[in-house]
Parts: structure tokens; C-alpha cells; sequence
């Protein structure tokens, strides 16, 4: 249970978390320490199995899946709306969107050339593997070359679930602090690229771009970075260039 969120995936360090709760409202669930290692430890073991086919499942028909992480309101459905409005008539692409509740975000997305799914979580904080494969079953995937996956806007807890993408890219948008890659270290340092979102509106906020910068390569230097808006358009041919590159041949 992650006790950070109220969520019911396990927590990566959970001793560390039970020192700071009280331990005795805990016991009756979770007895000691290492315990809640192993628990951790299968769970995630079922998710990446789960993982695993979705990946195999993705190879088979030649896709692209890239899994989307970010906070809340960074962007990511303006992101998909625009880019499935130019690159969506190039390759054939759909959409798995995940949110505790409401389709809002589906019907934003939603065009007569691309097939959407809602995903909801009800009370998880982040999509697992199985969800992935669920939405999937709902899916006609003939000549889909570009899964896109909007996972729930959430900067902690869909840093630990593979979900079979091909690639994660996480957002961070200029109405955010500069300083989010250095709070939240573990999901920056999973991402293979990350997508500066917003930036047509950073002089107006204050926010630095290149401080922004210099923290994503100090945590991320693993990354490829693009700047970009989805209002204005600049970087999104960036973008697009990314999801060609990438494309399964
Ligand atoms: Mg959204």
C-alpha cells in the first residue's frame, strides 16, 4: 500500500515510510519490514510478467509505446491532441489514457481517425501492466504504429511500473518549479526523453529554462531533451522527428 498517496501499490522503501507512520495502525496488515519488501517485490515481479507480454504483444505488430509521465496539468493530452492532429495523419497511432476518473481526457483526444481508451483507476495513483493489457483487448491493433500512453498525472508512483512501453518520456512543463527533476530523482533517471512542455509561456511565469535544463542533464543525462509548445507548435517537429526515429522498422 503506498501510504505516501493512499494507493494500493506497494512502496519501494517501505521500512523507511513505516518508521514515520505510526507502526502500530499498521501491523494487523503489514507485520514487520521485510515483509513489506516481499510483498513489494512479487507485486512488481506480476507486473513486469505482465509487462513482458505487453512488450512481446507491441513487437508483434511493429509498434511504438511510449509510456507519458508527468504531474498534473503539464501537459499531456495537449500534447496528444496536437500530435495525432499532424503525425496521427502520418502513421497510425492510439491512445490509451488513464485518470482515477471521468473519459474527459478521452473525448479530448478522441478524432474520427484514431481509437481512444479511457483507462480509470478509480483510486490507484498510476496504469500497471495488466490495465495495459486490458485496454488493449478493447483495441483493433491492425496497422497501429504508435501506442500512446497517458499514464496518470503523478511525478512518484508510475515511476515503478513498467508497463512494456518501447520508450518513457516524462513532461515538465515551465509552470512548474525548474527544481522538480531534483525532488523527484527516480522517475527523471527512468525517462528516454524529456519533453520541456509550455515553454511558449516561461518568460511570462519566471520560470528558467536553462536551469531547467542544467537539472534534467545533472539528473538525466541519460535522456534526450526537447523543448517545446504544444500551443505555439515550436519543438513539435522536434517531436515528431523523435517518434520517426524511433519507429520500429
Ligand atoms: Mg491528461
Amino acid at each position: 500500500m503506498c501510504l505516501e498517496c493512499g494507493c494500493n501499490h506497494p512502496v519501494p522503501f517501505g521500512v523507511k515510510v513505516l518508521s514515520v507512520i505510526a507502526p502500530g495502525l499498521l501491523k494487523p496488515r503489514v507485520p514487520d519490514g521485510p515483509h513489506t519488501i516481499e510483498v513489494h517485490a512479487s507485486l512488481l515481479a506480476q507486473n513486469d510478467d505482465a509487462a513482458a507480454r505487453n512488450r512481446a504483444r507491441f513487437a508483434s505488430h511493429g509498434m511504438l509505446a511510449l509510456n507519458l509521465l508527468s504531474s498534473p496539468g503539464a501537459g499531456k493530452t495537449t500534447l496528444l491532441s496536437r500530435t495525432v492532429d499532424v503525425f496521427g495523419h502520418e502513421q497510425r497511432c492510439a491512445v490509451l489514457v488513464g485518470d482515477l476518473e471521468t473519459d474527459n481526457d478521452a473525448r479530448r483526444i478522441h478524432r474520427p481517425h484514431l481509437p481512444v481508451v479511457q483507462i480509470t483507476t478509480g483510486t490507484a495513483c498510476h496504469l500497471d501492466a495488466e490495465m495495459i493489457a486490458r485496454g488493449l483487448d478493447t483495441l483493433s491493433l491492425d496497422g497501429v504504429r504508435v501506442m500512446f500512453i497517458e499514464n496518470v498525472g503523478n511525478l512518484v508512483c508510475p515511476a515503478a511500473f513498467d508497463l512494456g512501453e518501447t520508450k518513457r518520456v516524462v513532461l515538465l512543463s515551465a509552470t512548474e518549479g525548474e527544481d522538480k527533476p531534483l525532488k523527484y530523482p527516480p522517475i527523471f533517471k527512468s525517462a528516454d526523453l524529456v519533453l520541456l512542455t509550455k515553454i511558449d509561456v516561461a518568460d511570462a511565469l519566471g520560470f528558467d529554462i536553462a536551469t531547467a535544463v542544467e537539472n534534467i542533464r545533472r539528473i538525466a543525462p541519460q535522456a534526450e531533451l526537447i523543448q517545446l509548445s504544444a500551443r505555439s507548435g515550436e519543438g513539435m517537429d522536434e517531436w515528431h522527428d523523435f517518434l520517426r526515429h524511433h519507429l520500429p522498422v
